[in-house]
């Protein structure tokens, strides 16, 4: 009896010990098979302007990262190993493929994998645009660096757990009177390019977020007037110019839809409009094309 009962306690040791031993071997090919770094492109093939969505599975990972050439900007975390990717392609970016890799730091060591997203070609518009000497004057004022670097440095701004989900409504009703990626030229002077959209309204017409977000930067201007930036989260970004008044303050939480402002032709505009853009890791990308969102996003 009293054999029987060592015998059998034998065994049950003998069971939890070839148990562990299965659990261990048992983990260490989840773990091998977790290394792998998934990168799902949603957007395999992405036109001058537009943005390039990427998602991405890194189980373990802690930090991921998307290079591209010789910059590199974060993913935004989504819990549950799940990160996702945006990377805006300025409209002059080259037609075909896109040199873009996805960085995770996983248990102290560094993956990456390469990402194939191709560039295509789009035609965009050239407008010669006649402006007085004085609202031109405007440009070359000595505090127009220091308006390009805080609204440069609020639309770069990064932020995980996006904010904004599905598409970007535009934010006025109007024509649609400048394009993004409008080549221009002042007074006969090439002078770059348009980087966001105008939507010609009357002045005082409300303005609504493009989508969620918070407002990080409400500045009176003398070039861009009076500018709303608002942080989307997950490196996207939105910019307000010219605004008659101001709806949010700074700091504020708004909703997809909520009213943050009115039409004003502050700063140097040629009449009440709205210049609206967005911009992905401070890349100025076509608003037009973030109106529909893939499922999910
Ligand atoms: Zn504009």
């Amino acid at each position: 009896m009293v054999t029987t009962l060592r015998f059998v306690s034998l065994l049950s040791v003998l069971a939890v010990i070839g148990w562990l031993l299965l659990a261990e071997s048992a983990r260490q090919v989840a773990r091998a098979e977790d290394d792998v770094l998934t990168i799902t492109p949603v957007t395999a093939r992405v036109p001058q302007g537009g943005t390039a969505l990427l998602a991405i599975r890194a189980p373990g990972a802690t930090a991921v990262r998307v290079r591209q050439g010789e910059t590199v900007f974060p993913a935004d975390a989504r819990g549950d190993d799940r990160w996702e990717g945006v990377v805006g392609v300025w409209m002059e970016t080259k037609p075909g493929p896109l040199a873009l890799t996805v960085e995770a730091d996983i248990e102290g060591r560094m993956l990456t994998a390469p990402v194939a997203v191709t560039v295509t070609k789009r035609d965009f518009p050239i407008q010669r645009l006649r402006m007085s000497r004085s609202q031109a004057s405007k440009y070359e004022a000595p505090s127009v660096q220091e308006e390009y670097r805080l609204i440069g440095a609020a639309l770069r701004h990064f932020t995980h757990g996006r904010a904004w989900l599905g598409g970007f409504k535009r934010p006025a009703a109007g024509r649609v009177s400048t394009r993004y990626g409008t080549q221009r030229y002042r007074n006969g002077e090439k002078v770059g390019i348009h980087k966001g959209i105008d939507i010609a309204a009357p002045k005082g017409a409300p303005i609504y977020a493009a989508n969620a977000g918070s407002v990080t930067l409400r500045r009176d201007f003398g070039l861009h007037g009076r500018t709303l930036v608002i942080d989307h989260g997950g490196g996207i970004a939105g910019l307000y110019l010219h605004l008659n008044d101001f709806g949010v303050s700074e700091g504020q939480v708004v909703k997809k839809g909520q009213l943050i402002a009115r039409v004003g032709s502050t700063g140097a505009a040629t009449g009440p409009h709205l210049h609206y853009a967005l911009y992905a890791h401070g890349t100025a990308i076509d608003p037009l094309l973030m109106e529909t969102m893939p499922a999910g996003w």
